[in-house]
């Protein structure tokens, strides 16, 4: 079964960990956008000079340039025959519109970790790029712009929530066990 999967996180919730989990377990393309911007920045590529901007501030780049990148990207045919876990993508309802008009989606699944928890991880990494503001503002996109993505998913009935919080593997049978739920009684 070539599951279609989008998955939903803050930064810190353990997204990284539970997409590769996921897409070894399902054979699935992971596709990531802050992979993708973040490759096109270091190869120099328009897009990637274009973007490093919104990265470097925490903000969110147009939605029409990130339909256009993960619309090329689903157009390769290792999507159609393994399916995809959507990671970082979409963010907005308007990127969430865009994507089930060009494919069908048939899970969405929320990594539920709350802001504070996720907020005193970032800033006891320490990160040179995790400061306070740079955090404050990738959390803040996120209530505006993804939460109601979220809702958005919801309202189609196509949205399932879990627990992030525990240990990785406990997180992951957690995972598979919602979307087996889900996807088995298709
Ligand atoms: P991420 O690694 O998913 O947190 O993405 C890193 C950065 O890339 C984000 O903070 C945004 O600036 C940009 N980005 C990634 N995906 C999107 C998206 N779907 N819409 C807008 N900006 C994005």
């Amino acid at each position: 079964m070539a599951a279609r999967l989008v998955i939903f996180g803050r930064q810190g919730a353990g997204k990284g960990t539970q997409c590769e989990f996921l897409t070894r377990h399902y054979g699935a393309v992971h596709i990531s956008t802050g992979d993708m911007l973040r490759a096109a920045a270091a190869s120099g590529t328009d897009l990637g000079i274009r973007a490093k901007s919104y990265m470097d501030t925490g903000q969110l780049l147009p939605d029409d340039v990130m339909v256009g990148v993960v619309q090329e990207r689903l157009e390769l045919p290792d999507v159609a025959e393994l399916g995809f876990l959507l990671d970082g993508f979409p963010r907005t309802v308007p990127q969430a519109e865009a994507l089930c008009a060009l494919v069908e989606v048939d899970l969405a699944v929320n990594l539920d970790v709350a802001e504070d928890v996720v907020r005193d991880r970032m800033l006891a990494r320490g990160r040179a790029d995790d400061t306070p503001e740079i955090i404050g503002e990738r959390l803040a996109a996120y209530a505006a712009q993804t939460v109601p993505t979220i809702a958005w998913f919801a309202q189609q009935d196509r949205l399932v929530t879990i627990d992030g919080v525990g240990e990785p593997s406990e997180v992951s049978n957690r995972l598979t066990a919602a979307i087996d739920a889900r996807l088995g009684a298709q």
